[in-house]
């Protein structure tokens, strides 16, 4: 069943647009480009890996805004509006380092806001669909701030190591953590993970689906259906089900072909 409907993805004719996809992103160990390329062009896309754009922006502005975008509270929705010097000399060190540390968490959005302001001409969804794979982690504010892996806008921004902090393992293993038990055998995603290219295009079909959506004038939803890479995975073991797979469920499939 997983086969045929993947080949069905193949054949499908989800570009009915003349935009070019541009993947754009820092490099990482265990994501395989040439797989993701051939994946949206078998899609019947035009698609363009870029270098990293973070690195054609201003550093010393960057860094103040970014600075500006740290989350401070998991419970509270400010942000840090009043950075330290020494915060702000933290991101102009960090955007050129390679790899980057990781140990902030940003506000999704507001990290949108600052792509947008510095790219706005490149950012002409008619033209170019910008897929950004991030190295660094996002949350959005929801009664509390949820670490995610995709935050959908122009760009879309994809967290790669959000695929890893942002589904919770099972409540069993934050139990067993907490009563001294080390390992349970249950799986999730690593830090280092051969699994990770496949998932992402789970979540490259979100960030195609929602730029589609965007050109239709349409809503874009997640979808019900746990086996739908449109579905929105809370936990490790929904990735599995539904962006490892990288299939659409009946009803995605219906309305993508055309
Ligand atoms: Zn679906």
């Amino acid at each position: 069943m997983g086969i045929k409907k993947s080949f069905s993805i193949n054949r499908m004719k989800l570009n009915n647009t003349d935009s070019t996809i541009i993947l754009s992103s820092p490099e990482f160990e265990d994501v395989d480009y040439n797989e993701l390329k051939k994946f949206i062009k078998n899609l019947g896309f035009k698609i363009e890996r870029e270098e990293d754009l973070l690195m054609r922006i201003d550093p010393d502005c960057f860094a103040e805004k970014m600075a500006r975008i740290r989350i401070l509270n998991p419970d509270k929705k400010e942000i840090n509006e009043t950075p330290f010097p020494v915060e702000i000399d933290y991101e102009k060190k960090n955007l050129k380092s390679k790899p980057r540390k990781k140990g902030i968490i940003y506000s999704g959005n507001h990290f949108i806001n600052i792509l947008k302001e510095n790219y706005k001409e490149y950012l002409d969804i008619r033209k170019k669909w910008v897929i950004y794979l991030s190295d660094q982690l996002f949350a959005t504010f929801e009664g509390r701030w949820h670490i995610r892996v995709i935050i959908l806008g122009i760009p879309v921004v994809i967290s790669v190591p959000g695929i890893v902090y942002g589904p919770a393992r099972s409540r069993e293993y934050y139990v067993s953590t907490q009563m001294g038990i080390p390992e349970t055998d249950e799986d999730y995603i690593k830090e280092k993970d051969s699994r990770k290219t496949e998932v992402l295009k789970g979540y490259l079909l979100q960030a195609i689906y929602f730029y589609k959506c965007l050109l239709e004038g349409k809503k874009f939803r997640f979808c019900e259906d746990k086996t739908c890479a449109l579905y929105n995975s809370h936990w490790q073991r929904e990735i599995f089900s539904a962006q490892l797979k990288h299939d659409f469920c009946e009803k995605h499939l219906k309305e993508i072909r055309i």
